[in-house]
């Protein structure tokens, strides 16, 4: 058995840190915020040195590193800059639910240009009235016969949706009678639709600020029949393979963050003097500290544990996969806010200032327990999975 990563995964380890050192600086990432605006050129930049492809497959323009790959692509950019880290990775996240449940065509079409940097994606699943069950939604698609041929006529409101007001395609869970069907478009779409989608930015969010989040309004918008991603009806299921993939890459946000808060606060520890000594020889921010490497340790195999068996069929059911990646997902997320809110006490005054980067990557990070469901909501399908799940699986293959 080997815990040290193979060279292939430590070269994209080491060269996604030396970008994102060299690119994610602090102007950077205030002038972003300031102006409430996405890092375009970042993003087209990571798109073309393969940061953005790490996980996606060869067919596809990626690098064939799996989620593995992509666990630690994120990992190193939010290490470096968990504001600027996050707000990349939001631009293909979203669109991993093509990519995981669309056809060739589809993810040439989509999947391609968003892994070469010149293409961003967005999911539209929550609405007003539905958040954490989604397994009924109000926005509904009608199938009608047009001159066009078939299309779904599109009705309903989505909210919180990330980047819709730049993304260059979109995935949107409709009510399609008594089931769910999830249907893909683009700018294509949208410039010759005689329906109506208007998409206004909603204010005043906490953190993340360079991501648009946004309303969406839907009336008699068409999407032509032959949109459909993964098949008409199925579009729980195809929300489902998404978030298997897409939770981890999540938790790797708060992975990044959590590290980004420990090394900090070491670093200020061991040089920051109080009562002549160092802050860390204090014995109250010594044990704090130690506690946190540990902490920060342990969810890092916990991760890498969960993109390996993601990556290499471990555990196929939707029981199997479900364990692990929702474990992940409440798990890092939750510790990603503890540990920075030791490393802002750690700081002391200073930790509350934005200079020292702390309070801004805490108000970045706190979304990531709430995005891609709840902790309440992983906790849920957890225990619901103990109830059901072969215990040959868990004593055997899982410990
Ligand atoms: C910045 C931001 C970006 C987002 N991006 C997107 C996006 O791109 N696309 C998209 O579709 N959505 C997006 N979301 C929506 C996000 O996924 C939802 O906000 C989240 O899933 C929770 O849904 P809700 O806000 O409706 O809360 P609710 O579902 O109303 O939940 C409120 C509280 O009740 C708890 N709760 C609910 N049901 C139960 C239960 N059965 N048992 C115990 N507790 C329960 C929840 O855990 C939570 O604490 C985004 C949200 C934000 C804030």
């Amino acid at each position: 058995m080997c815990f040290v990563l193979p060279e292939d995964y430590q070269a994209l380890k080491e060269a996604t840190r030396e970008f994102s050192e060299g690119e994610m600086t602090d102007e950077l990432l205030k002038a972003c915020n300031d102006r409430h605006e996405f890092p375009f050129e970042l993003y087209r930049k990571a798109g073309e040195v393969g940061i953005i492809g790490a996980g996606f497959e060869e067919a596809v323009g990626g690098a064939g590193f799996g989620l593995l790959g992509a666990a630690i692509a994120i990992e190193q950019m939010c290490r470096v800059s968990p504001g600027l880290g996050m707000a990349l990775s939001l631009g293909w996240i979203p669109g991993l639910v093509v990519d995981v449940n669309g056809d060739d065509r589809m993810r040439q079409k989509y999947v391609r240009p968003m892994v070469e940097g010149k293409a961003i994606s967005a999911i539209c699943m929550t609405e007003p009235n539905y958040g954490s069950d989604i397994r009924r939604v109000d926005t509904t698609s009608d199938l009608v016969a047009t001159d066009k041929g078939d299309v779904f006529l599109v009705n309903g409101n989505k909210i919180f949706t990330t980047n819709a007001t730049y993304a260059t395609f979109f995935t949107i869970l409709c009510q399609d009678g008594d089931n769910e069907t999830s249907l893909v478009f683009d700018q294509e779409v949208m410039e010759n639709n005689p329906g109506e989608l208007d998409i206004d930015e909603m204010p005043g969010k906490m953190g993340q600020r360079m991501v648009s989040s946004c309303e969406l309004t839907f009336k008699d918008f068409e999407v032509p029949k032959e949109n459909i991603l993964g098949k008409r009806y199925e579009g729980l299921k195809t929300v489902i393979n998404f978030f298997n993939k897409s939770r981890v890459e999540i938790a790797s946000q708060g992975m990044g963050a959590a590290e980004y808060g420990l090394f900090k606060a070491l670093a200020h520890a061991r040089e920051r003097e109080q009562f002549g000594r160092k802050i860390l020889q204090h014995q109250a921010i010594g044990h704090r500290l130690a506690r946190m490497i540990t902490a920060v340790k342990q969810a890092q195999l916990l991760l890498y544990d969960t993109a390996w068996r993601y990556d290499h069929k471990k555990g196929g059911s939707w029981m199997e996969k479900g364990l692990s990646t929702c474990m992940v997902k409440y798990y890092i997320p939750e510790l990603a806010l503890d540990i920075l809110k030791s490393a802002i006490d750690i700081f002391g005054g200073y930790g509350y200032f934005e200079e020292m980067g702390l309070e801004g990557a805490y108000r970045d990070t706190r979304i990531t327990p709430i995005y891609e469901g709840t902790v309440e909501m992983q906790l849920d399908v957890i225990s619901h999975i103990l109830m059901r799940i072969d215990m040959n699986y868990l004593n055997k293959d899982f410990f």
